[in-house]
């Protein structure tokens, strides 16, 4: 199979991503930080998912420098992707509707900041890192290439085991027992399992 339609689809839903949030980063950049919890390993893990998501599989799809790790697309595989890009980019949508003025791309409280608890928050604590799962899980399939494919899940499953417990404490310092509450009634990523 041609490489190629794999890739542009990566390249599409890579856009689609970037417009998703793009009115959001707009909104909460105008307000006050109030908290912020971004140390050096929050700002290694930033790093490191620009690394996985943009810098390797551009690397990978623009020059011959990964070569070396190319493989052929399968037909089966390329499904897969379809199917998964369909879902995880509904849930990125949609937890970035849900989350609104709330959202920020590194761990902080913003001015006015609420807790959500409905919409996908209402099933589980952090449905935009099921839909960056996701996502990434879709990058592997779609780019033919043992590096840049699978560089962002290695990055995301990094960020999210070091960075949750950081924003849940961050969470429940400035929400207290409601935010307590709610963890004990929700599961982290998958409704009513873990
Ligand atoms: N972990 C969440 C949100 C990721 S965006 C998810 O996966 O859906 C990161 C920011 O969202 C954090 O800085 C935190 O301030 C904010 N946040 C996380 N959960 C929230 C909630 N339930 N309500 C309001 N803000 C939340």
């Amino acid at each position: 199979m041609n490489p190629w339609i794999g890739i542009i689809r990566y390249l599409v839903s890579f856009i689609a991503t970037v417009a998703i949030r793009a009115p959001h980063a707009n909104q909460s950049g105008k307000l006050a930080i109030v908290t912020r919890r971004k140390g050096a390993i929050e700002i290694a893990l930033l790093a490191l998912m620009r690394l996985g998501v943009l810098v390797l599989p551009l690397l990978a799809i623009f020059t011959s420098l990964l070569s070396f790790a190319d493989y052929p697309l399968h037909p089966a595989v390329f499904s897969l992707g379809v199917m998964c890009t369909c879902g995880w980019l509904w849930l990125f949508y949609r937890s970035h509707a849900d989350l609104g003025r709330n959202w920020s791309a590194t761990l902080e409280i913003r001015e006015g900041h609420q807790l959500v608890t409905s919409g996908l928050y209402r099933l589980v604590r952090h449905p935009m890192y099921v839909a960056i799962f996701l996502g990434a899980i879709d990058q592997a399939l779609l780019i033919p290439n043992w590096i840049g494919g699978p560089s962002c899940l290695v990055a995301f499953v990094l960020m999210f085991v070091l960075r949750v417990n950081i924003e849940e404490q961050m969470m429940s310092d400035k929400f207290g027992d409601t935010y307590v509450d709610y963890m004990n009634g929700t599961k982290r990523l998958v409704p009513y399992v873990w």
